[in-house]
C-alpha cells in the first residue's frame, strides 16, 4: 500500500469507486473518465507501477486480471471488447498502479475502423 497512489486506496476502499468486482486479490471499478461506453479498471490490490515493473513471479498475478477482464466482459454481453495496458507516459499511463482498462459497448460491428487502435 503506497499511501500517496489514488488506486491503492481504490484497491482498499479508503477512496470510493463503483465496484464490479472484488476478491482478495484484484478490484474491478468503472472509470471515472469513460472513454468508451462501458470502461472498467481491473487492478491487482498489489501496488506495481506498471508492466514495466513485471516480476516473474507476476505472472499469475497478470493471468487473473486478463481472465476477470474476459468474465465481465461476457456478463456485460460485449460481443468485442479491447483489453489495453498503458505503459509509462509516453504510452499514455498517468496512474502509477497497473491497471488493465476494458473497453467496449460500442454496439455495433458495421464500422470497426472508428474505434479500431
Ligand atoms: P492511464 O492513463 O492508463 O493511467 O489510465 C488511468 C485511468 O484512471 C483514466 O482513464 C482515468 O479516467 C481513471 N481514473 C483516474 N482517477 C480515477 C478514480 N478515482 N476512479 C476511477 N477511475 C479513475
Ligand atoms: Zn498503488
Amino acid at each position: 500500500m503506497y499511501s500517496d497512489c489514488i488506486f491503492c486506496k481504490i484497491a482498499q476502499g479508503e477512496v470510493s469507486s463503483e465496484i464490479e468486482y472484488e476478491d482478495g486479490e484484484i478490484k474491478a471499478f468503472k472509470d471515472i473518465r469513460p472513454s468508451a461506453p462501458v470502461h472498467i479498471l481491473v487492478i491487482p490490490k498489489e501496488h506495481v507501477e506498471s508492466i514495466a515493473y513485471l516480476q516473474e513471479n507476476h505472472s499469475d498475478m497478470i493471468a487473473k486480471l486478463i481472465y476477470r477482464a474476459k468474465q465481465i466482459a461476457a456478463e456485460k454481453g460485449l460481443k468485442g471488447y479491447k483489453l489495453v495496458f498503458n505503459v509509462g507516459r509516453e504510452g499514455g499511463q498517468v496512474i502509477d498502479h497497473l491497471h488493465l482498462h476494458l473497453l467496449g459497448g460500442w454496439g455495433r460491428e458495421d464500422n470497426p475502423d472508428e474505434y479500431r487502435v
